[in-house]
């Protein structure tokens, strides 16, 4: 696989933030019907407007029903926020590791990468991630 490791363009970043806004939605989606698969009826239009964790807080749903179905999304979302976070201060797309620029092929592969691809294997073999 070629590595391209320099600085984004705005153009490059603005097009990953779109991805990740499309998957942070999509995740929410699966959310969404994950948690009316689980609960009664009457719930169902309020969590229709459910978008992020305020929103669900909002809902008095059963506290192990929401924990059930936002473990398995909770590290994608966080990941997610992070990746969006870091494009807003500037920061994205840089290895929190190495301080080098992640490769652009690893990025669009996944987007909220925040180790390029060295440093990832590097810190899984120590065990810290
Ligand atoms: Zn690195």
């Amino acid at each position: 696989m070629a590595r391209t490791r320099r600085p984004l363009t705005q153009e490059e970043i603005q097009g990953f933030r779109q991805i990740l806004e499309k998957k942070r939605e999509e995740i929410w989606e699966e959310i969404r019907n994950e948690l009316k698969s689980r609960v009664s009826e009457e719930y169902h239009s309020l969590i229709n407007d459910v978008n992020d964790e305020e929103d669900l807080a909002q809902i008095d749903l059963q506290e192990e029903v929401v924990l059930g179905v936002m473990e398995a999304r909770k590290k994608e979302l966080e990941a997610i926020s992070q990746a969006l976070w870091r494009i807003g201060h500037g920061e994205y797309g840089r290895c929190l590791e190495c301080q080098d620029w992640i490769c652009l092929e690893r990025l669009k592969v996944r987007p909220w990468a925040v180790y390029c691809l060295p440093c990832k294997e590097e810190l899984e073999r120590l065990g810290r991630i």
